[in-house]
């Protein structure tokens, strides 16, 4: 077990989760888009009774049933996403942590809605929507 940290980007909140992560992928969902302003969110799963806010507060946003986001106030920064059908689980934005080796990516998800214009440049393997 590694304590690993991160922060949003006005650095009004602060967090920490015990690593390793059980998973991490591209994904490039509408919502997490439209959460992030970005083509594509890389994300790393990690279990949720380890996270813990350190500083400051989070927004809590129900963005689709059964899945709640959560955000910083402040500077918009997208920070973690839970989903209700994966309970004791978190997800947390990869580049919210501040952890220099970062997890290894191991796939991409909802490619359905990624742009055209983003190509992907590895050889990951690639689901048009959730895995399994
Ligand atoms: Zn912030
Ligand atoms: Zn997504």
């Amino acid at each position: 077990m590694s304590t690993v940290s991160g922060h949003c980007f006005c650095n009004s909140i602060r967090f920490e989760v015990q690593g390793p992560e059980k998973f991490a992928c591209f994904c490039y969902c509408e919502s997490c888009q439209r959460a992030a302003g970005a083509p594509v969110v890389a994300w790393a799963t990690y279990s949720k009774s380890t996270f813990r806010i350190l500083q400051g507060d989070i927004h809590w946003h129900r963005s689709s049933p059964g899945v709640t986001r959560g955000h910083c106030a402040t500077c918009g920064s997208s920070i973690s996403y839970e989903s209700e059908k994966r309970p004791g689980e978190i997800d947390l934005t990869l580049n919210t942590l501040e952890d220099s080796s970062l997890p290894k990516l191991k796939a991409h998800i909802w490619t359905c809605d990624k742009p055209a214009w983003l190509a992907i440049g590895d050889d990951l393997p690639v689901y048009q929507r959730n895995i399994g």
